[in-house]
């Protein structure tokens, strides 16, 4: 999605224009870019666009959220453009302004519905396999129990004509029905499912389809699963937001899975066959003689299948660690001791060349 420009940025005025000011700011801006005037490339989003700012700048609520919250705190009620289709023509604004002939161009607002979130936790093993997951969503409706009818307070054109005297004297205002949104539609007060509101909330199970390989934070969109749109505008999406729990062996890294793994001395030592656990089972993995403490091993095509490439898969790296045991029988101590014996004159060896180096490195 596009960055949105800052709405006090498209108007050109500061965060404490009076709305004076604001005002005076969209006339300018909506007089130089509408499209019926302004016949060049990129005008009529640019007026969309200062349309757009003022809905939200003269409002003194909606302005308050957006001053709090941005234009989280506005989205939805703008996005699908109502600002513009409620508007209408370049007449209608003329009048707005200037006063003079009404237009009405009949154009009614429409409202893209809210697109909602929904987090979901999955078990690592749910996340790396996918699979289908059942949720219930809570959302609004549109009444399947009442028809909507013409909007009383403005004969369903959604828009009202006020007379007001301004600076500029006196002319008519077109301004947005509150009753019906500009939508020009209502619904009956006695319908004892929405209340005249013409949605209603409700619960609604879904299935979601997990796909393969999906990770923690990522998003999965059910389109128009959303609440649905005012007039014409169409519905929200939902976003089922991933959350995936750790696992007690596994640690994932994109599409590679780590693990780590203690091992006796005696099989770093002299290497050997282990069997490890993977996601698909177990693996033979071959620890080589002399292997070091902290050594990793790949083991490659082992790790998780990206939920974007189906034929590209991480690998399994094990993280190898020596165990010493706590505890030693009677045998084991003996040979311990043995080994202790013979394994000492190549330790003091080893100290004594260790430090004669040193001394020269230091005197030399
Ligand atoms: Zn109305
Ligand atoms: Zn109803």
């Amino acid at each position: 999605m596009a960055e949105k420009r800052d709405y006090y940025e498209i108007l050109g005025i500061s965060k404490n224009a009076s709305d004076e000011d604001i005002k005076s700011a969209f006339r300018k801006k909506a007089l130089e870019y509408h499209p019926d005037r302004n016949k060049s490339e990129g005008a009529e989003s640019k007026f969309k666009e200062v349309n757009e700012a003022y809905q939200i700048l003269s409002d003194s609520e909606k302005k308050n959220r957006y001053d709090q919250f941005g234009h989280a705190g506005v989205s939805g009620a703008q996005s699908g453009g109502a600002g513009f289709e409620g508007f209408g023509g370049f007449g209608d604004i003329f009048d707005a302004f200037f006063g003079g002939s009404q237009s009405n161009s009949g154009r009614k607002a429409s409202y893209r519905g809210a697109d909602l979130e929904y987090p979901i936790t999955l078990s690592f093993e749910e996340a790396v396999f996918g699979g289908e997951k059942g949720i219930t969503i809570e959302k609004l409706f549109p009444c399947d129990s009442c028809k909507p009818v013409s909007c009383v307070n403005c004969n369903g054109t959604g828009q009202i004509k006020r007379a007001q005297r301004t600076m500029f004297g006196q002319f008519t205002q077109v301004v947005t029905c509150q009753t019906c949104s500009g939508t020009g539609e209502s619904f009956d007060n006695k319908c004892q499912t929405c209340k005249g509101a013409g949605r209603f909330k409700n619960s609604k199970n879904l299935f979601v389809t997990i796909p393969q390989g999906i990770d923690d934070g990522m998003q999965i969109r059910l389109q128009g699963e959303g609440e649905p749109g005012l007039g014409k505008g169409q519905n929200g999406d939902l976003y089922v937001i991933v959350k995936v729990e750790e696992h007690d062996i596994f640690e994932r890294s994109g599409n590679n899975i780590s693990m780590d793994i203690g091992l006796n001395i005696p099989t770093l030592v002299l290497g050997g066959t282990i069997r490890i656990p993977s996601i698909q089972g177990e693996e033979n993995l071959t620890i080589p003689p002399g292997t070091q403490s902290g050594q990793v091993f790949r083991i490659r095509g082992k790790g998780i299948v990206d939920v974007r490439e189906k034929n590209k898969r991480g690998d399994q790296l094990v993280t190898v660690n020596v165990k010493i045991p706590k505890k030693l029988n009677k045998q084991q101590t003996e040979l311990y001791k043995k080994l202790q014996e013979i394994t000492e004159d190549d330790t003091k060896k080893n100290v004594s060349d260790w430090l004669k180096n040193k001394i020269k490195d230091t005197f030399s």
